[in-house]
């Protein structure tokens, strides 16, 4: 079906676009295309998707992978996704909330194997989104997801910026990020307040050198919690430790006394978790 056509029939049936479930569509296909290949839908690949609105990027992620199991929580889009995806044998729907479901539960819907998530994400829950995917020990390969501009930054930023966080440190443990595209507000309807860029995470084993992810994530959000306090006050607060003690954890990684946790890179968190063991202090 036509992109003209598929927003005629949204028009036509009366649909309404709810802004609470970040319902902006997309419908230019060059753009969908080019998404689809930034995801890495490509001959051999299953894609999760994420959002599948009025199944537009559903199609493009179809006509170029073998397998695409997409989830929409809003059921209003049943009778217009069996006529905009109709044909796309290869195309799976399911009317389920992936924040909502466990690993199993995907798994059983999924099948074995690896695979892509891709998805032009509603802004409310991108990052719960992301870390679902990102933290979990499913076989993901990469994560490609449209999110809003500062998002993008953040996920992408580097150690000692303005926009790295906890969250560019939880992606990282999963893989490397990078911006493929910045998208302008007017390629979406109805246009959002704020500009948007495409994000693909690519998995990298072995990130957490052998450490515990947890362990890690733990160290990492300390690391961030008060950005004004240096290393050793939030440590001492998030583990409920002296601050000599966390001051020499701090030492024997090899860090000033005075380093602030937005300015370590993961590898430096990795050093950190492990000082932290070997000066009994966790
Ligand atoms: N993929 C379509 C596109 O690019 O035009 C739609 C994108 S729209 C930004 C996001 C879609 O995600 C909406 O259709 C919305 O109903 C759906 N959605 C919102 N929360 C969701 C969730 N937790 N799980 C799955 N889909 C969700």
């Amino acid at each position: 079906m036509e992109k003209a056509d598929i927003r005629e029939l949204l028009r036509a049936s009366g649909f309404r676009f709810d802004k609470a479930l970040g319902q902006n569509f997309i419908f230019d296909g060059n753009l969908l295309s080019a998404i689809a290949a930034d995801a890495g839908a490509a001959a051999g690949e299953t894609v999760v998707e994420i959002g599948t609105g009025a199944g537009t990027l559903t199609r493009a992620l179809a006509d170029a992978a073998d397998r695409v199991i997409s989830f929409e929580v809003d059921e209003r889009l049943k009778d217009i996704l069996s006529l905009t995806l109709a044909g796309a044998d290869n195309v799976t729907v399911v009317f389920r909330d992936v924040l909502k479901m466990t690993d199993a539960e995907l798994s059983a819907v999924v099948g074995g194997g690896s695979f892509r998530v891709a998805g032009n994400l509603p802004y409310c829950v991108t990052t719960p989104m992301i870390m679902r995917f990102a933290e979990s020990d499913l076989p993901v390969s990469s994560i490609t997801v449209m999110v809003q501009k500062e998002v993008a930054d953040r996920l992408v930023a580097r150690p000692g910026t303005p926009e790295y966080s906890a969250v560019t440190l939880g992606v990282k443990l999963f893989g490397d990020a990078r911006i493929t595209r910045d998208v302008g507000r007017r390629m979406f309807l109805p246009a959002p307040n704020v500009d948007s860029a495409v994000v693909r995470i690519d998995r990298v084993e072995g990130r957490s050198c052998g450490e515990d992810p947890a362990a890690l994530r733990r160290i990492i959000r300390a690391g961030f919690a008060m950005r004004r306090k240096t290393l050793a006050n939030n440590l001492a607060a998030a583990y409920s430790v002296p601050r000599e003690k966390a001051n020499e954890a701090i030492a024997a990684a090899g860090f000033p006394p005075l380093v602030r946790g937005e300015t370590l890179s993961l590898s430096d968190y990795i050093k950190l978790l492990g000082a932290l063991r070997a000066t009994g202090t966790i």
